[in-house]
């Protein structure tokens, strides 16, 4: 037969190889211990929705449902995607399942894969992984500062360093037409110079064009209208408040007029976290900070639960991107907790009975808490007892044909060589013993 081409994984989508899992362990075991302790719970939901849950909540004119959503029709006929984001979905299962009457505030964190049709690139995949906390039903500026704090002490608890916190308060229904009528009356003799994009934007979404990442863009964005200073009497005392927490702790945030979020649900606090990266002073200028790829993002989103069908619900979440969070820890080079347990003795055995008794003898010793090595494809003895050698352990038991037969085994001490033929009955006790002396 011809030689098969192998079929490879699709663009933008990965493999995540042992080598690698050491770093997805830690850090969902960090995250679930994190958000358990603040009193999250957890829910899972299923990657695929009806495309209209993300049309209506994140908005067909957001990059991530206009451009970014895996979209098709089910055999059935009806429209599906897989999920992008997870916001809208556990907003959707907070309607579906009448959380509405659970004890107030509902505060949930997911972990799982989402997908968007992205640009691939390091740190943007097609196939990523978010983890994120939602907190429903308090509207109070101390939730909004709960969930930066959450994020933050993530963040700091798996070993980053230089966090920065960016936040803006974006306002509310009530305040966010004088802003776009300001942002207008700002680009009316400006908006020629934007970039193709955000002269649509200007039209259909103007608040987008502050998120723009063409430089041609960011020139005109520097005198920009700040959203805080259109603020109503409400949005702006909420903001303050949000500060005080922050200033409390002292927290490494900043303000930041030009953040404004790409979905469409938010309402007043929006942030993100992300890594300093300096960059290197050159003579005669002063070293800057520049925020890195934004690690966590989020923000409150008091009308979403509404707009989804359900009764009007303050909520605040956040969605932290996984794979840049580990990128960022290799870089830092945040060592890894050995994720196997250390094999504490080494069985080695010399044909198929032998092969077959130490089997028997590994499952005895893991009921009894010990973890043996074991190279079962291994014939050589001499082989098998470097490998013993490479993974530190104290003793290994060797099953040659003749102890397989007669009921014994070989007790080798691994630094002195001093072997000792023993019964096989009994033997778990007599290597606890040892172990311990
Ligand atoms: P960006 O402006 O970088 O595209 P976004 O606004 O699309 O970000 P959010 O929808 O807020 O991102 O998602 C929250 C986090 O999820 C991001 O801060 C990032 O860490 C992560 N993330 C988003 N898209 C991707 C992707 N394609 N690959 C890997 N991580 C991603
Ligand atoms: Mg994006």
């Amino acid at each position: 037969m011809a030689k098969q081409k192998p079929i490879q994984s699709i663009k933008g989508m990965h493999d995540i190889l042992p080598a690698d899992q050491p770093y997805w362990q830690f850090v969902y075991k960090k995250f679930s211990n994190l958000v358990g302790e603040y009193g999250f719970e957890k829910i899972d939901t299923p990657l695929i929705e009806s495309s209209s849950l993300f049309l209506r909540s994140v908005g067909d004119d957001t990059d991530i449902v206009s451009k970014e959503m895996y979209s098709f029709k089910s055999r059935g006929g009806e429209e599906l995607a897989l999920r992008p984001e997870n916001t809208a979905s556990v907003v959707r299962a907070y309607i579906e399942h009448g959380m509405s009457v659970w004890p107030h505030p509902v505060k949930l964190w997911y972990w799982g894969p989402m997908f968007r049709h992205d640009q691939p690139q390091a740190g943007r995949y097609r196939q990523f992984h978010q983890a994120g906390v939602e907190i429903f039903g308090d509207e109070h500026p101390a939730s909004d500062a709960e969930a930066m704090f959450v994020a933050l002490g993530f963040l700091e608890g798996i070993g980053l360093k230089n966090l920065m916190l960016r936040i803006n308060s974006i306002g509310c229904p009530n305040c966010r037409p004088s802003y776009i009528k300001a942002l207008k009356e700002y680009f009316k003799n400006r908006g020629k110079n934007l970039c193709p994009t955000c002269k649509i934007r200007q039209k259909t979404n103007i608040l987008r064009v502050l998120d723009c990442k063409e430089l041609s863009c960011k020139e005109i964005l520097k005198d920009i209208p700040q959203f805080v200073d259109y603020l109503d009497e409400s949005c702006r005392d909420h903001f303050k408040k949000v500060i005080e927490f922050l200033d409390e702790v002292k927290a490494p945030y900043s303000l930041d007029p030009l953040l404004v979020r790409g979905l469409d649900y938010y309402t007043q606090t929006v942030f993100e976290i992300s890594l300093e990266e300096n960059t290197v002073a050159t003579e005669g200028v002063e070293s800057v900070s520049t925020p890195g790829l934004t690690l966590i993002a989020g923000g409150r989103y008091n009308g979403l639960v509404e707009l989804l069908g359900g009764s009007k619900t303050p909520a605040v979440g956040w969605a932290a991107g996984i794979e840049r969070i580990i990128l960022e820890l290799k870089r830092a080079q945040v060592k890894m907790p050995e994720m196997r347990p250390a094999a504490k003795i080494f069985l080695a055995q010399l044909g198929d009975l032998g092969k077959r008794k130490s089997l028997v003898l590994f499952e005895e010793f893991r009921r009894a808490g010990i973890i043996a090595g074991i190279s079962l494809g291994r014939d050589s003895i001499k082989a098998q007892l470097r490998i013993a050698n490479r993974l530190k352990v104290r003793l290994a038991l060797i099953l040659g044909q003749k102890e397989a037969l007669d009921g014994t085994v070989i007790l080798r001490e691994m630094d002195s060589g001093i072997q000792e033929v023993i019964p096989v009955e009994g033997i778990v006790e007599v290597v606890k013993k040892r172990l311990r002396s």
